[in-house]
């Protein structure tokens, strides 16, 4: 096995008693990305000299009989909304290019703190809108396993280089599934946390109910790793909280599901699915009844029915409030009109590409007056319902099972021209967002094409740990990912 393939605890591990040394795993990963980066496009930057001085930090630390901490020597990757400072954060825009950050995310923090080494930054679908990286304003990202397909996105650039064996491990963010969908579509697993169990800091906002930061990796216990990590309250982000519990890490140690109601998720538009993806969606429930769950159907009509209508009012409402300061006072291209209000026309048309002109209108729109109540009070009713839905369904069941998305990778340019197909994809991963429920999809193996499956699991609010834990029971069963390219 090459350096750059050990998953993450391995190489923490190895770090921490002195058998590996972080700067020869940092420099198999550039070796790595350099040879495929040509053909599969994930990144948007990377720090070669600052990361190699991280690495041989960390290694001083170990030598000198320091614990280093649980991620040391682990290169990762930042998806790039996440700001490090006195680096670029384009959050895959031309608005942000040449902007430099001025502070750290609490991500890089407690990241760094851990041991991590920061290896650079992921490409992403612009401001993070879009599920398959081609909104990107710079190039559109190649997935590892079919150069001719899309990753998936938003996150896309950081699960393409996770798949590829870049890093072991990636942050992304999700907001209505840019996490699990390219987990998904690349051979990895992703999970977004509970709405306020990973502080927002530093990230640049979408859609700020909704938004979240999460772990990708292609190790369960690399995901479990990272979130005792990642997993703190933050002073600085007014919505997180500290969810108390074991280490995430213990918890996926447990491979019985002894006690465990799974809940099936049915009555969806089932004909719309993947075959392939609502059999794996069988496989992992069959899997869960071998390891002691009780398995049952449930519905989500609400949720998997207005879900993505009420999504698609809510996140483009706030993504316009949250959009506003781009005006190019302080961020965007250095254009001047005549008048004050002809700047900010020609800053934002010149800046913004077309799917976030698309949302910010959208999102002005439900929010003007007249319309703000058929618009946007209602897809906040709509939301509240969806909310209840989880609590009721979640009374029955302590998790539930549904496929991550109705398809497989798909074809660059497939559905590029047409946003409301694309916005379809994201039916199954938003309602988590909605409700504020953690989710995770699993790598479920390869479809008769070669092509990556993946299963999702939700769980109540708050109960990450268990979603991880069977999460590695899934990956036991179906295999772990392993690099491809
Ligand atoms: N694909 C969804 C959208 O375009 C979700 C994006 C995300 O989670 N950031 O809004």
């Amino acid at each position: 096995m090459d350096l750059y393939e050990i998953p993450a605890w391995r190489i923490a591990q190895g770090v921490i008693s002195g058998d590996l040394r972080a700067v020869d795993v940092l420099e198999s990963c550039l070796e790595r990305l350099d040879s495929l980066e040509g053909y599969i496009r994930a990144c948007l930057d990377v720090y070669v000299d600052e990361a190699l001085e991280e690495a041989e930090r960390v290694d001083r630390l170990s030598q000198e009989g320091h614990h280093p901490g649980p991620l040391a020597g682990v290169p990762v990757l930042l998806k790039d909304n996440i700001c490090v400072k006195g680096r670029r954060t384009t959050c895959g825009s031309r608005m942000l290019e040449g902007w430099i950050s001025p502070y750290d995310a609490t991500m890089v923090n407690l990241l760094r703190q851990a041991g991590a080494v920061v290896v650079g930054k992921t490409n992403m679908d612009e401001f993070a809108m879009g599920s398959s990286t081609e909104n990107s304003a710079f190039f559109p990202t190649s997935n590892p396993h079919d150069l001719a397909r899309v990753p998936g996105g938003s996150s896309g650039g950081s699960a393409a280089a996770v798949a590829a064996g870049y890093v072991p491990l990636a942050l992304g963010s999700d907001t209505g599934g840019s996490i699990r969908q390219p987990a998904a579509f690349c051979g990895i697993h992703g999970l977004k946390p509970t709405y306020g169990m990973v502080s927002r800091y530093g990230l640049v906002a979408f859609a700020s109910s909704l938004d979240q930061i999460g772990p990708m990796a292609r190790d369960m216990g690399d995901l479990a790793l990272c979130m005792d990590v990642i997993g703190q309250r933050d002073p600085m982000d007014a919505t997180s909280r500290s969810f108390e519990g074991p280490r995430f890490i213990d918890v996926i140690r447990n491979d019985s599901l002894k006690g465990l109601r799974v809940g099936i998720l049915r009555g969806f538009d089932e004909g719309r699915v993947d075959q392939e993806l609502t059999m794996v969606s069988l496989m992992a429930s069959r899997f869960c009844l071998d390891a002691g769950a009780a398995v049952s159907d449930v519905k989500l009509p609400v949720s998997m029915g207005a879900g993505l209508a009420s999504y698609y009012i809510i996140a483009p409402a706030e993504a316009s409030s949250n959009l506003a300061r781009f005006d190019g006072v302080r961020f965007g291209p250095s254009v001047t009109g005549d008048t004050l209000g002809e700047t900010y026309q020609m800053v934002r048309s010149q800046g913004f590409g077309p799917e976030v002109k698309r949302r910010i209108m959208m999102g002005t729109y439900a929010l003007s007056s007249g319309y703000y109540d058929e618009y946007y009070g209602r897809a906040q009713r709509v939301r509240e319902a969806i909310r209840e839905e989880f609590r009721q369904v979640f009374r029955s069941v302590d998790l539930l099972i549904c496929p991550p998305s109705p398809c497989l990778p798909f074809l660059k340019g497939e559905m590029a021209e047409d946003p409301v197909r694309m916005y379809l994809t994201d039916a199954f991963t938003l309602p988590a967002n909605l409700a504020g429920v953690p989710a995770l999809t699993v790598y479920a193996g390869r479809s008769r094409t070669g092509l990556p499956l993946a299963v999702q699991l939700m769980a109540p609010w708050g109960e990450d740990r268990r979603l991880v834990m069977a999460g590695a029971v899934l990956e036991r069963a179906f295999g772990a990912p392993s690099v491809v390219g």
